[in-house]
């Protein structure tokens, strides 16, 4: 029997800054973020080119950081440090792994990330490098799911899949609500008329005008990164 092949050539992974969390509540737990790169590494080894967008939640939020007085273009610039923190520490259990990766930041930091050059980045995915963007759009009053969705868009990827810590989208919050449904598949519209919390309204917004699909799925079970990729049921596609 010949082996599966996936439906992706080109994909964009948001990973979350509490996907890297394990049972930890804040910071990052190298076993999770050692165990999250094996798979994306097994992802790849099925000729699936991956970039990665990195989210700091684990971290700081700018929001967070509002809520007790600071000012949001500073409570911001603190968010967009820790996507960075969360890049090197991606990019270290990637290369654990024996991957070859680019951490392309869209904040100047030369030393220890790469700066976002549209044209280089897709070079980078043709050789096989994984690439792991951070820093967001570089600008406050964003979200790592809006620039997932910009850079999804500028290298061309073909699928957002959106890691999350539930089975996909749902009509109501499935931790606190028993009785929330979930959905095999959503109109982008009515993701935005509900009014779900799957990803921001502008980083929805952009995939609806550019007509990129966008999967949401659970990454604490293991291989559902590659389910996804293989074409299966998982998760909720949003259209
Ligand atoms: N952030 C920002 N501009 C961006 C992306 C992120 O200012 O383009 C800041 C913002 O404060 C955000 C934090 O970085 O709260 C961490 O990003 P996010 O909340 O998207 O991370 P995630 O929820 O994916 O862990």
């Amino acid at each position: 029997m010949s082996a599966p092949k996936p439906v992706y050539q080109r994909i964009l992974l948001k990973l979350s800054g509490e996907s890297l969390l394990g049972k930890l509540s804040y910071g990052i737990d190298i076993k999770t973020t050692l165990s999250i790169a094996q798979e994306i590494k097994e992802v790849h080894g099925l000729g699936v080119q991956i970039a990665i967008m990195i989210g700091g939640g684990n971290i700081f939020r700018g929001i967070r950081g509002t809520a007790k007085g600071l000012d949001r273009v500073s409570a911001d610039q603190m968010g967009l440090l820790a996507t960075i923190i969360n890049g090197i520490a991606l990019q270290d259990a990637l290369e654990k792994q024996g991957a070859f990766t680019r951490h392309v930041s869209a904040l100047e930091i030369k030393a220890m990330a790469e700066p976002f050059i549209r044209r280089r980045a897709i070079r980078h995915l043709e050789k096989g490098r994984i690439v792991i963007f951070s820093a967001g759009l570089g600008s406050p009053y964003f979200t790592t799911d809006t620039a997932a969705a910009l850079r999804a868009l500028e290298i061309k990827a073909e699928v957002i899949l959106k890691a999350t810590k539930v089975e996909g989208a749902y009509s109501a919050d499935p931790m606190k609500d028993k009785a929330a449904k979930k959905f095999d598949s959503i109109r982008y519209m009515d993701v935005l008329k509900k009014g779900l919390k799957v990803m921001d309204a502008t980083a929805i917004s952009l995939c609806k005008d550019n007509d990129l699909p966008i999967i949401i799925f659970n990454l604490r079970k293991h291989g559902n990164i590659k389910r996804a990729v293989l074409g299966e049921d998982i998760g909720t596609k949003v259209y």
